[in-house]
Formats: structure tokens, sequence, C-alpha cells
């Protein structure tokens, strides 16, 4: 018995996109059915008008995103990494090098407008909630549950694994704890809260997303059971910390994670750059992480600035995904961040170039890193969100500590 269905991708420009029809055939299948046909309607946010793309054939409870057809390698020109003289390069004309000359000029002339106000005005403006830990003991049975502990720290869980990116739960992110730039506020939650985690990302070295301590905190809760995701360089640092179950990658490799069928782990290009000590500056590469599951695929950005060819190629080889989480902070001024670090519209690029259904912001409102007002990203995000006509359902902010499940039957029309 055959039953007509239909999905609608809202905001994505690509014809070939499908739309996250999660286990969709099997809810809204008839007991009976073994097979369905889907249509795929593009939609644009701005209400234009429905435009059907294709129809295709899923077997109930079969995912669409499983049925969509990934490009070939061969098709694709993925921007490998580069390593010269011992130190990786970001290989865009986009990247600037930080020269003496200009870490002093926005050292010392730059304004700094960050303006964080006292404890009581940050409990009003930038709440921390209490996670809800018995609803995180076990990951969701459709969809993507991401709870933001703070900055660049997301729990993510999805297709029965749990996942932590970046994380920090340390005051300072700083190599020592008495002195450094210190969190304004706290991490929604401690390493010995947190629901069993099965696998880590870390981006790259810098402190405010590689701390020592929560590695050592994580590692001695978990032990080898825990598979940490790092990039090439970084190996020998974590098994000096006493991590043994490390993998190691280069951009576009990938590993399939031990005991969680059909869940991979794939190391992205960003750009931006890595240091820890006086002089080991670009030693270690640098990037962002894929999760592909069976039935969904989250992609987290990492630390990055923007070009308009590494997002598009992460986008065409692993997308689309149900879930990106992408940095809107840390970016003023401009003419010293912006090869390294988002502002809010280019993040919403980003949010587009991936082809994400849907994006959480990170990498805002915990550290004062730079320049910008403290509650500007999120202001600017509207605003970037709003000239894309797409809404804060697409690209999302969450209170320290909140939870949302996204992905589960987002975009279905009936
Ligand atoms: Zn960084």
């Amino acid at each position: 018995m055959m039953q007509q269905m239909s999905f609608t991708s809202s905001h994505l420009a690509t014809p070939s996109v499908a739309a996250p029809a999660v286990k969709v055939a099997c809810a809204i299948g008839d007991e009976e059915a073994e097979a369905a046909t889907v249509s795929v309607i593009r939609q644009p946010g701005t209400g234009d008008g429905a435009e059907k793309l294709e129809d295709i054939q899923l077997d109930v409870g079969e995912s669409h995103l499983e049925k969509r057809t990934p490009l070939e390698p061969a098709e694709l020109t993925l921007q490998k990494s580069v390593l010269r003289n011992g130190r990786y390069e970001n290989p865009w004309p986009t990247w600037q090098t930080l020269s003496m000359a200009r870490v002093l000029k926005f050292a010392i002339f730059s304004m700094n407008h960050s303006n964080i106000p006292d404890k009581k005005v940050l409990d009003e403006t930038l709440p921390i909630l209490k996670p809800d830990f018995d609803l995180l003991a076990k990951p969701p049975e459709n969809g993507i549950r991401t709870t933001w502990i703070g900055h660049a720290t997301v729990l993510i869980q999805m297709d029965n694994i749990t996942l932590l990116t970046d994380p920090i739960f340390s005051e300072r992110c700083s190599p020592v704890q008495f002195i450094g730039i210190k969190r304004y506020r706290s991490a929604a939650c401690q390493v010995d809260e947190l629901p069993e985690i099965n696998a880590v990302v870390i981006s790259h070295n810098h402190y405010d997303h590689l701390d020592s301590n929560s590695v050592r905190m994580l590692n001695n809760r978990f032990g080898a059971s825990l598979r940490w995701y790092v990039p090439f360089g970084l190996k020998s640092w974590m098994q000096d910390m006493s991590c043994d179950n490390v993998v190691e990658l280069d951009w576009w490799e990938e590993d399939a994670v031990p005991g969680f069928r059909g869940v991979k782990v794939a190391f992205v290009p960003a750009q931006h750059w890595s240091k820890r000590t006086l002089t080991n500056d670009y030693k270690v590469l640098w990037g962002g992480f894929c999760v592909i599951g069976p039935w969904n695929r989250f992609y987290f950005a990492g630390d990055t600035g923007y070009n308009n060819t590494l997002f598009k190629e992460i986008g065409q080889k692993y997308g689309p995904f149900q879930l990106a989480a992408v940095p809107i902070g840390a970016y003023e001024p401009r003419w010293f961040l912006r090869p390294q670090h988002l502002d809010p519209s280019d993040a919403v690029l980003v949010h587009k170039d991936v082809q994400a259904l849907q994006s959480v912001a990170i990498h805002w409102g915990t550290f004062n890193l730079t320049f910008e007002y403290y509650l500007e990203p999120p202001e600017k995000l509207a605003e970037a969100l709003r000239k894309h006509n797409l809404t804060e359902m697409d690209f999302f902010t969450l209170n320290h500590g909140e939870t949302r499940l996204t992905g589960n039957d987002y975009n279905r029309v009936n």
C-alpha cells in the first residue's frame, strides 16, 4: 500500500537538498504500508509559494536523508590541510596572519564596548538554567537534543550517542587558574553532573576550547570509555594528560565510532589558527567536526572566520545537517578579527552554506574575549536572519543550561 506525503525544506536554495524526514514515513505511514512516495518541496521563508522538486521512494521507517545521493568525492574539490616547515597554514586568501603590529594596535588602540554589567543584571539578561539531568540521562529517540553549557561547550545527544564539544568548565581560559580571562557566566553544570559522555570533539588548542582541567576531570570520570577526537598534532598532548582513547584526524578524515553502529565523526576545515605556548603557533591543526549518524547529521563549526568556499564544501560533502552549532561572538574589532572569527552575519552565511536546517548559536555570552557589547551577538544575529528571510526558529540562541530538541519532525508539512 502506498501513501502520499510531502515535506518542505523551508529555506534551502539547493534543489537536491532533502528535508530531514527522520522516521516520518514510519510515523505517518499506514501500518500495512511498506513503502511511501514522498515529495520534496522547496518553500521559501517569505511565503513565495511551494515548488515541488522531486518525488522519492521511501521504505517505512527509512529517513529521507539516507535517500539523498551524496556527491562522489571525484566531483568535489575538498581543500586539504597544508603543512609547511612544521606549521599548518590557512590556504585561503581571506586569511591574514596576526602580525605583532596588529596585535598591539588591537590591544592598545581599540575601544572595548563589552560593558559587562554586575551579576544582578547578568542574572536577568543571561540567566543560567539548571539542566534537567533526568531528561539528559539518555539520548532522545528522535532528533538531536542540544544543551548549551556555555561558550563552545555543547552537550549533543543523537542516534544513541552523547557527545561534548570543546569542553571548558573552568573559571578561566588560561594556562593557569589564578590569572587570565575569567568567565562572567559560570558553566551551567560541572563534569560530575553530566550524563555518560561517549565522545568529545576538540576543534583546536586555544585555551577557551581546550581546557586542561576539564580534560583531566572528564578523563578521571570516564577513562578509556570516552573517545577523544582531536586535530592532527594534538594526540601527544592528550596522551600526556593520560587520555588513552584518542583519535587524531586530518581534514576530511573520518572515524566510525566503535560501539555506535552507523555513527561516524569527520574532521573538516576551519579558517583559524592554533597556539598554546610562546612558540607553538600553527603547529597543531584546527577545524570543525561533522557527526554523521544513521538518522541525524550534526555540524560543529569550532572557531572560524568566513570564506565562501570551505563551508560550501562541508555542505556538499556531508550536508544537509539537522543541526549546526555556529559561533556568533568574539568578533570586534572586525579589522583585526574578521579572518579568525565569524560575526553574526557571517554565521548566517555558514548556516546556509553547510545546508543546516537549524543552527544553534555558540561562542558568546561567556568569556569577555573581544570588544563588542556583550549582548550584541544575539541582536545582530536577529538582524542578519531577517535579511535572509530566516527566523529565530532556523538559527536560535539558548540560555546557558537550556536544552532544545530539534530535527525530529522539523519542516514536516503533513
Ligand atoms: Zn580559537
